[in-house]
């Protein structure tokens, strides 16, 4: 085997084969564009583009593709072979600087919410040159973002980068402010990302793992999660060939797989990968989730990412690990060894407090699909409630500041933040909560809510626009005050003051923690259907246009398209279970009720006094519970036919809720009832028990 550093990035055109193949000043002008925006001259995206055709070809190399993330939530890519016709019915291999910087694929069939009619469906995708290029599968991919004709953005990378430029000239305000040496800074995020492997064999016996992605029937196996046996358990033979498997085939991407264990639930594991920007560990997410799926398939396996694959076990998350870090190296959520590298981080820590407790609304709506709706509150998620866990120590700190104003205001106008209470800040203060949305972990914050389908783009981006929009605030007033100090104290105390009730450092699965939350007026949006259309507030429009990130229609088409998108899953749901009861589940059971009745009347013909009570107790039982399901069954589909005629999405959306996945679950009751009482032979999928501990 091939030694890691080796193997690492070798499908990479990253740094040091840029500067291995390129000319130098070539290779000069390109860092310059990934590092501080400056656009690329046509010219040297000429010789860009050759090098990393050659590179390519090298390796095998027959096409290339504009890889892009449009609002489906996955990936795309259209393949272009690099084939160039000369003379004599020959070819040469050719990839110029025009087709490296954009692309026009017919951007049709990409939802849109309303913002490109078909008749003018040309969108075009732009060269990402911060995100390195890859080679995936023979074909070399170029990160792109994705854009209608008109400029606006198709995907989910451009209000990304966006966000991450707004952030960048807030944070560099600050930092002039306070004379820290830097020109840019990124954010850096590091995303673990939980998933499920079972057979594949099983996993193709079961229309609903197949057409929607998680079990819609199945009752509880006499074992889930209760021992506790699973988490950091040892890795399987099999499963840990698979880890294996799939670092390899990360690390060959330049992708920083770092930790891997067994979680929660049986068949759950974890992946977590060292952080790095937030554009690139957006780019590598959405590639892992791939190469999840890809490397599983080798093995016999199958790789669910549903938030929740099966009812009764934990489900799926991710984590969003997010920080601030200049390109001096700088991580901003470091707490310092100064005092005024603590003055600094508090401000930057009470900015994002502020900042979570007015968007709670945009962070909730961020992580919102029909998936994570069944993992949010229910006691092995956070709750749909957003707070901020701080822990002792830091919440002491930021109290001591709000009370020396209050009661020693004259001290307090006079008080250096670092030197008065931080005279040495706990470095080592790690979180010890788990059940927290948002916590901070020490040097960074981890947002917890996130499904494990979801893209990290949308968080993120929401994430780096209400941050920069407090510093936006916080600088235009110390870049006016007379005494930077004083403003500066003024700033941290009240900020705390108006927005601490954001901050919960207790148990947030515990349901008196809704009653408190209620009480102190933090937001409780339970289902998608209830946050998304707080994407179209006003003061949030309002928001993302002043920092550039989104314009108001770009938001409207967003969020029509992922109140569709609830829709559309919950409707696929639906059919799918009325074509497993129908096709599968019934047919079953009949059989089986057949078999029971022959057997009765054999026995009877054999001997007219024999005992048939087992029999007639089973039949009767069924035959109730089969009648059952089968009302129950034309109620959910009276239930979806009822959302045909429905106009406006967001009633849609709340009627799918309610009624429509609420007659799922009923009928599903049913259902898994009838399972535990039919003969395993006769069941037509594989159980929870087989899904859950096969491999
Ligand atoms: P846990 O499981 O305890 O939450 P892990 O160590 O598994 O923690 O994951 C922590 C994640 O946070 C890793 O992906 C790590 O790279 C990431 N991380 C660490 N420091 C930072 C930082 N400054 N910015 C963003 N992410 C970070
Ligand atoms: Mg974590």
């Amino acid at each position: 085997m091939r030694k890691i550093p080796e193997i690492f990035g070798s499908m990479v055109f990253n740094e040091s084969v840029m500067k291995e193949r390129l000319p130098k000043d070539t290779y000069k002008a390109l860092k310059r564009t990934r590092e501080q925006g400056e656009p690329l001259d046509p010219q040297v995206a000429n010789i860009v583009a050759n090098a990393m055709k050659e590179w390519a070809v090298e390796k095998g190399v027959t096409h290339f593709t504009h890889w892009f993330q449009p609002m489906t939530g996955i990936t795309a890519e259209k393949h272009d072979s690099f084939i160039y016709p000369v003379e004599n019915g020959k070819v040469i291999m050719e990839f110029s600087g025009k087709e490296l910087i954009k692309g026009e694929p017919d951007a049709s069939s990409f939802p849109s919410g309303g913002l490109r009619a078909t008749f003018e469906a040309r969108g075009y995708t732009a060269w990402d040159p911060t995100s390195d290029a890859f080679i995936k599968d023979g074909t070399l991919c170029i990160p792109t973002a994705f854009c209608s004709y008109g400029g606006e953005a198709l995907d989910k990378k451009t209000p990304l980068l966006r966000s991450m430029d707004a952030l960048n000239k807030q944070v560099m305000r600050i930092l002039h402010l306070f004379g820290t040496p830097a020109n840019r800074v990124n954010t850096t995020v590091g995303p673990e990302q939980e998933y499920f492997l079972i057979d594949e064999a099983m996993y193709k016996k079961r229309k609903d793992l197949v057409y929607t992605g998680r079990t819609l029937f199945g009752a509880k196996p006499p074992k889930g999660q209760e021992l506790e046996d699973h988490y950091f358990g040892v890795i399987k033979p099999r499963v840990s060939a698979y880890m294996k498997d799939l670092d390899e085939e990360l690390w060959k991407l330049g992708i920083l797989a770092k930790t891997k264990h067994n979680e929660a639930a049986p068949a759950q594991h974890e992946l977590a990968p060292i952080f790095t920007t937030g554009n690139v560990a957006t780019d590598g997410n959405q590639l892992t989730m791939e190469i999840m799926k890809k490397v599983a398939s080798k093995h016999g396996l199958y790789c669910l990412l549903h938030e929740k694959p099966f009812a009764g076990v934990n489900g799926s998350g991710k984590h969003n690990n997010w920080s601030i870090c200049t390109d001096t190296g700088i991580n901003l959520l470091e707490p310092g060894e100064s005092p005024e590298e603590n003055a600094q981080f508090l401000l930057f820590l009470t900015a994002i407090l502020e900042a979570v407790d007015k968007h709670q609304d945009l962070l909730r709506l961020s992580v919102a699909s029909a998936g994570n709706d069944h993992r949010l509150g229910s006691s092995e998620a956070p709750p749909a409630i957003i707070s901020v866990f701080l822990g002792d120590e830091l919440t002491g700190i930021l109290e001591s500041i709000e009370n020396k104003s209050e009661y020693d205001q004259k001290d307090a106008a006079e008080m250096n933040i670092g030197v008065d209470v931080l005279p040495k800040f706990p470095k080592d203060a790690t979180d010890r909560n788990r059940t927290s949305p948002f916590a901070f972990t020490g040097n960074k914050f981890e947002f917890r809510m996130l499904g494990s389908t979801v893209s990290i783009a949308c968080p993120n981006m929401i994430l780096n626009t209400i941050v920069a929009d407090t510093l936006c605030r916080y600088a235009d007033r110390l870049e006016k005050a007379e005494d930077f100090n004083k403003e500066l104290n003024h700033i941290i105390r009240h900020s705390y003051r108006d927005h601490k009730r954001i901050v919960f450092n207790g148990n947030n699965y515990a349901p008196e923690w809704v009653e408190e939350a209620k009480r102190r007026g933090l937001l409780n949006l339970e289902s998608a259907a209830d946050a998304l259309p707080y994407y179209k507030r006003p003061e949030n429009i309002e928001l993302f246009e002043k920092y550039g990130v989104l314009s108001g229609t770009e938001i409207v088409s967003r969020c029509e398209i992922q109140l569709e998108n609830y829709c559309k899953q919950i409707h696929i749901e639906a059919l799918t279970m009325v074509d497993m009861i129908k096709k599968d589940i019934l047919p079953a059971a009949c059989a089986y009720m057949k078999d029971i009745s022959k057997e009765a009347i054999n026995k009877k013909q054999l001997c007219a006094d024999i005992s048939c009570e087992l029999e007639e107790t089973l039949l009767k039982k069924l035959s109730q519970l089969t009648a059952d399901l089968y009302k129950e069954m034309e109620a959910l589909e009276a239930a979806v036919a009822g959302a045909e005629d429905m106009q406006d999405v967001e009633q849609c959306a709340k009627y799918y809720r309610n009624p429509v996945l609420m007659q799922m679950e009923k009928t599903r009751a049913i259902a898994d009832e009838i399972e535990c009482n039919v003969g395993e032979k006769y069941w037509p999928y594989p159980t929870y028990g087989d899904l859950l501990f096969s491999v």
